[in-house]
């Protein structure tokens, strides 16, 4: 089963995530997305600190029932920093027969080289990569990191990078929706609405939770 993998802090999650799961779902035709809430983000400060819990709520209330769609707390599970190389290790091992998709924003992959032991992510699974804007990726061979660009050919008509291992580097040119998680808080914490930026389930679960009105 070709399944993917999406990563992410969801502080709260908005319609972007939804749309970039769905597209490369499309795109890739793959059977299932799995949302990956981090427990710990190794690479930002987790903003309002906010637990795991609400994050992890607000993903099950978006993906309501979407046959495609299911959140997994396996970053959770785990103590310390919630590193992707640990998370897409334990899936493997989970469901040995599945081919995963690790899913991310442009600005993520061009930050990729940061990772923790990113050589060995590109061995595990194939990653792909969708446009977010303000963030471009002007040519994939030059968003690699520098050490391993070698180990990868590029195919330009299909825009996707092959790996020594067998998976592929995928760059997907997605609905370009300028949204994020920290635009949304800053406007939940200036009393305006963020309606039909995040689901309506969402946008009631924070209202009654009173998530991101005072640091909490
Ligand atoms: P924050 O504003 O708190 O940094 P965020 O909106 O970037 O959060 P994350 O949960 O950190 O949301 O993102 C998870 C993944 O989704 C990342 O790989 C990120 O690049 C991607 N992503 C988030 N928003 C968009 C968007 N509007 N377009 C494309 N990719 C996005």
């Amino acid at each position: 089963m070709k399944t993917g993998i999406f990563g992410g802090t969801f502080n709260p999650i908005h319609i972007a995530h939804l749309r970039i799961a769905e597209e490369i779902r499309d795109t890739l035709g793959l059977a299932r997305v799995i949302f990956v809430p981090a427990s710990v983000p190794p690479h930002k400060e987790l903003a309002d600190n906010l637990p795991f819990e609400h994050r992890f709520r607000m993903v099950e209330l978006a993906i309501g029932t979407n046959p495609h769609f299911t959140v997994s707390d396996i970053e959770a599970k785990r103590e310390g920093k919630s590193y992707s190389i640990d998370t897409i290790r334990r899936f493997r091992r989970l469901y040995p027969d599945d081919e995963f998709y690790f899913i991310m924003g442009s600005d993520t992959f061009v930050d990729f080289g940061s990772w923790k032991q990113y050589g060995a992510i590109f061995c595990c699974c194939n990653i792909v990569a969708i446009t977010r804007p303000g963030a471009v990726v002007p040519h994939l061979v030059e968003a690699l990191p520098v050490d391993v660009a070698g180990e990868f050919c590029y195919y330009e008509n299909e825009n996707r990078l092959s790996h020594t291992s067998g998976n592929s580097v995928f760059y997907v040119a997605g609905t370009q929706l300028d949204v994020s998680s920290t635009c949304l808080r800053d406007m939940i914490k200036a009393g305006r609405s963020v309606r039909y930026l995040v689901s309506d389930e969402v946008e009631k679960y924070i209202k009654e939770q009173r998530l991101y009105l005072n640091g909490n």
